[in-house]
């Protein structure tokens, strides 16, 4: 049986961050074997992400924006971040940047196969695909896959951000370039969930134009396509426009922690170590941290590898769940009062996870406070 330092078992974006900071970091030289089913040379996804200043992947940034536009019935502006910008790197760029690097500075293995089980008797845990098993000292976990089908427990939420997006040209100037829509409540709204426009204008004639909804239930692709063109027709008025790529996305909210393995030497990485924060579903940013974090951890030898999120925001998360799915109170108010109410650079802290007591208080004294006091009554009382 073939044996790795470290195997890295799934190369999403998770898998590739990790094996990308490895590379950078006294760890290079270490065995270490990366495996996934695909070979990943699609352009399944773009990724975006706000930052206030350089992002380690800056070369492959594929536009940015300092300016984002929100619209609700109470509340519509368009908001300077500066010194913030909202960054936007495609799937296919980030998969060939990192594996170049990889490549360039590494004799990391690269394998493509279907891992079929974890056996997690042995101290050092072995990864058996079809027909190969590998033994190493750990496995960082990042197979994260969509699936309906699993254990809820009562009391906890569990949201879905489905998402459909077209990326368009026409032949007209439909678009103020320097300007995403960030949140578009315009779109027709559902008791119990959230739905907006999203737009990520690439020039003035293309860009990516998305419906997305916050719910717990999947829809069917016919309901995505109606609501889209609903969107794009009846609230940005664009009619004269071909659509020449689509994107679909599902990223899990949820409040209840992840199962994670219970050999010690099994990690979690991305998606499955619950990277995806449950109250926005922005995960690419938080897969960085999380990363460099267990890099760190590998490099001082710490005994527990995993990081760990901080508690408040779980509870913050857990009750904005709560509020959106009990319908205590609209999502395009809580929004809308964030973004009315805060500076910019107050709210990305908050979502950050980097807020100070005070950042949190000043948030939270925007909000009307019954529905919230409601949810997390309701959120403490669950086994
Ligand atoms: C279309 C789309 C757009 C998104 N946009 C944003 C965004 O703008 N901003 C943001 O913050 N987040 C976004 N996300 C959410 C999140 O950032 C991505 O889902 C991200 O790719 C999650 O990383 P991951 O490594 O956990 O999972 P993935 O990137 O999905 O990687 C999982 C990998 O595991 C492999 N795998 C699974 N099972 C096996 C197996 N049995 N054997 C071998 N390999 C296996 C898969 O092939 C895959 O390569 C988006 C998600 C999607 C789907």
């Amino acid at each position: 049986m073939e044996t790795y330092d470290y195997i890295i078992a799934g190369t999403g974006a998770a898998g590739l961050s990790l094996a990308f900071y490895l590379a950078q970091s006294p760890l290079k030289d270490k065995k270490v074997l990366l495996i996934d089913k695909h070979i990943k040379n699609q352009n399944d996804r773009t990724w975006c992400f706000w930052q206030n200043g350089i992002s380690d992947f800056e070369d492959i940034i594929y536009k940015s924006w300092e300016n984002i536009s929100f619209y609700s019935s109470n509340f519509t502006e368009k908001i300077n971040i500066k010194p913030y910008h909202y960054k936007m790197i495609r799937g296919i760029d980030f998969y060939n940047f990192v594996q170049d690097f990889i490549r360039k500075n590494t004799s990391f293995k690269w394998l493509q196969a279907d891992i079929q089980h974890f056996d997690s008797t042995q101290k050092f845990p072995i990864l058996h695909t079809n027909d190969q098993k590998f033994q190493t000292e750990y496995i960082f976990d990042g197979t994260w896959n969509f699936s309906e089908n699993f254990q809820k427990k009562q009391d906890y939420h569990y949201l879905y951000q489905h998402f459909k997006g077209w990326f368009i040209e026409s032949k007209q100037l439909i678009f103020d370039a320097e300007t995403m829509h960030y949140m578009d409540f315009r779109v027709p709204q559902k008791a119990g969930e959230v739905r907006f426009g999203y737009v990520l204008p690439f020039s003035p004639n293309k860009g990516l134009v998305e419906f997305t909804i916050f719910s717990d239930n999947i829809l069917s692709k016919g309901q995505y396509i109606q609501e889209l063109q609903h969107y794009l027709e009846n609230i940005l008025q664009i009619s004269d426009y071909s659509i020449y790529d689509e994107e679909f996305g599902i990223i899990p909210m949820f409040d209840e922690p992840f199962p994670q393995s219970k050999h010690p030497n099994i990690i979690s990485i991305g998606t499955k170590a619950g990277c995806a924060k449950a109250s926005t579903g922005f995960t690419f940013d938080r897969i960085q941290r999380h990363s460099k974090q267990i890099v760190e951890n590998l490099i001082k030898g710490k005994k527990d590898i995993q990081p760990t999120f901080a508690k408040k925001y779980s509870l913050y998360d857990s009750a904005l769940l709560n509020v959106i799915h009990k319908n205590r109170l609209s999502s395009e108010e809580v929004f809308g009062r964030m973004f009315q109410k805060h500076p910019v650079h107050r709210i990305f802290r908050f979502l950050d996870e980097e807020s100070s007591i005070l950042e949190d208080i000043q948030i939270m004294n925007s909000m009307p406070w019954m529905p919230f006091i409601k949810a997390i009554g309701q959120n403490i009382l669950r086994k």
